[in-house]
């Protein structure tokens, strides 16, 4: 409901690239315990936008808000320890380690690998997203990539995850699984901002949209609230809307 105060609130979040501007003036507002849409095209912004909410890039101008208090993210450390997990487009993960290896990596240095391993392996098992943590990342597909990489997020117990384009490496089986992940973080009182280009998608899982379009945004609905038509007009301009 209205009332509610937002877990993440961006106001007027500008990122310029020279002269370009990539966010433009963006205003979003992620509720705890929803699955957020960011709808758009390539190119959009999207991608850009929760840079700046991971703390890799900095903005240009703006405000963040995490909880009702404007927050400084400098670094993705920062937002982990703020409560916010990423899974990234492109994942960064090292081949030649294992599993275990590539989250311990990112976590606090006095956790043994045994523990992580451990932790890693029961997570993984909870949210439906089995892992090996002794397999080497070589071997794994890029759908179990994915899995070490939400793995790991959940590991550090986030009240946010933010998935930038989760389904376009997964298979349909795959990305079935994954919907069921989401639904159970939600479940669980937590946000997931879920970054996306696929109308049907959106339609099926999430709670609340943020449309952007060339940096702006050009509507905030209820995706299960409009049609295809409408918010691909959102999305692409007036021009298509007899799609
Ligand atoms: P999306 O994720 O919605 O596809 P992006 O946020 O990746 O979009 O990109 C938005 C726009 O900003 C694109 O036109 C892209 O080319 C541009 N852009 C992104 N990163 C940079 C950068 N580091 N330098 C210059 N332009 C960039
Ligand atoms: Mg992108």
């Amino acid at each position: 409901n209205g009332e509610t105060v937002p877990l993440l609130e961006v106001r007027h979040i500008t990122k310029l690239f020279g002269v370009f501007a990539a966010c433009n003036e963006i205003d979003l507002k992620i509720r705890p315990g929803e699955i957020h849409a960011l709808l758009g095209e390539n190119g959009a912004g999207k991608s850009t936008l929760v840079k700046m909410l991971f703390g890799v890039l900095a903005p240009t101008s703006g405000q963040i808000l995490w909880q009702g208090k404007p927050v400084q993210i400098g670094s993705p450390g920062e937002a982990r320890r703020t409560g916010i997990g990423m899974v990234f487009q492109h994942f960064s993960l090292f081949e030649a380690l294992t599993v275990a290896e590539n989250i311990a990596l990112s976590l606090d240095k006095s956790i043994s690998l045994a523990r992580i391993a451990e932790e890693a392996r029961a997570l993984s098992i909870a949210y439906g997203l089995p892992l090996d943590p002794s397999a080497h990342v070589a071997d794994l597909s890029v759908g179990e990539r994915q899995r070490i990489e939400i793995v790991r997020a959940l590991l550090q117990n986030p009240k946010l995850i933010i998935l930038d384009e989760p389904t376009s490496v997964l298979t349909p089986q795959e990305a079935d699984k994954l919907f069921e992940t989401l639904e159970k973080l939600k479940a669980e009182g937590r946000s997931v901002l879920y970054i996306s280009h696929r109308l049907e998608e959106v339609q099926r899982i999430c709670d609340r949209a943020t449309v952007l379009r060339h940096g702006k945004v050009t509507g905030a609905c209820d995706p299960r609230q409009e049609t295809p038509a409408s918010l691909a007009r959102m999305m692409v301009g007036s021009d298509v809307a007899s799609v």
